[in-house]
């Protein structure tokens, strides 16, 4: 058997899937559908649903029922879409050889971010770990390979065409804590107007918050993982969806097949089926 489809089968093996059924290709279009006017698409889960149905994930099983969407901080979405953009360049320029917090001493690199800079889709993790310290890259490791997996096999399970290379990955910290120990409130406060920043220029669809740190620190929450988690949030402009981080699946593989399911609700966003 080819390496590539045993390796598949695999990963969906652990996530619980046994089911393989030919389904016909979503529409060649790569780029996601219009943009939803910033707010009025997005309901408050104790509305009413208006208008048309939320796009349903198009695998068997279907996901989780959870409430639809949730409002999150305060945002000023159509001065963000009307602005004019900053360059990633010049974000990373201005962030310099910074010195802004206590890690600076202990990094080797600096990882901004990498991906499209004009991506429908920003993965937001934790903080880089030594591998990401050493090669200046986000999610370059072990949690790096198994969130490859998770976008490029859940895409392909799918039927979309959506790969790592077309997304952006980034963290709130840019540089690694000492010992991969949790980013402190500092540290966040320090890179988050940088993350921001990202986020404004590339004004994806879609940020996809790994883990706690990045959802807490994005939605501005001290709210549990089983709170945020499988939701929708509106996020300056964008929706926001919380889930796993990687590094957590790689410690808990049980907790796989709701990440799964996370990642159904984001394809079947941006791949809207007709039904
Ligand atoms: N974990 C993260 O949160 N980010 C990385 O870049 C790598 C591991």
């Amino acid at each position: 058997m080819d390496p590539d489809l045993k390796e598949r089968l695999r990963f969906y093996q652990e996530l619980g899937i046994g089911d393989f059924y030919r389904q016909e290709p979503a529409p060649a279009e790569a780029a996601p559908p219009e943009a939803l006017p910033a707010r009025s698409g997005l309901r408050r889960p104790t509305e009413p649903a208006a208008g048309p149905a939320p796009p349903r994930p198009h695998a068997a099983g279907g996901p989780p029922s959870k409430p639809a969407f949730v409002p999150g901080p305060a945002i000023d979405d159509l001065f963000r879409a009307t602005a004019p953009r900053e360059t990633l360049e010049a974000i990373r320029a201005d962030l310099g050889d910074c010195r802004r917090c206590k890690l600076h001493p202990g990094r080797n690199t600096i990882v901004f971010g990498s991906g499209n800079p004009k991506a429908g889709v920003v993965f937001v993790g934790e903080g880089p770990g030594a591998e990401e310290d050493a090669q200046g890259l986000p999610f370059v490791g072990r949690a790096g390979q198994l969130l490859t997996e998770m976008i490029n096999n859940s895409a392909a399970k799918l039927n979309v065409p959506l790969r790592r290379e077309q997304v952006y990955i980034c963290n709130v910290l840019k540089c690694r804590p000492p010992a991969n120990r949790t980013p402190e409130k500092d540290e966040c406060d320090a890179c988050l107007p940088f993350l921001l920043r990202q986020l404004d220029a590339i004004r994806p669809r879609v940020i996809v918050a790994l883990g706690a740190t990045a959802a807490r620190a994005l939605l501005d929450t001290s709210e549990a993982m089983a709170k945020l988690r499988g939701r929708w949030f509106e996020f300056r402009g964008a929706r926001l969806l919380v889930t796993y981080h990687p590094a957590y699946l790689l410690r808990d593989p049980s907790k796989k097949r709701e990440a799964w399911e996370d990642m159904q609700m984001l394809l079947g966003f941006l791949y809207p089926r007709e039904t």
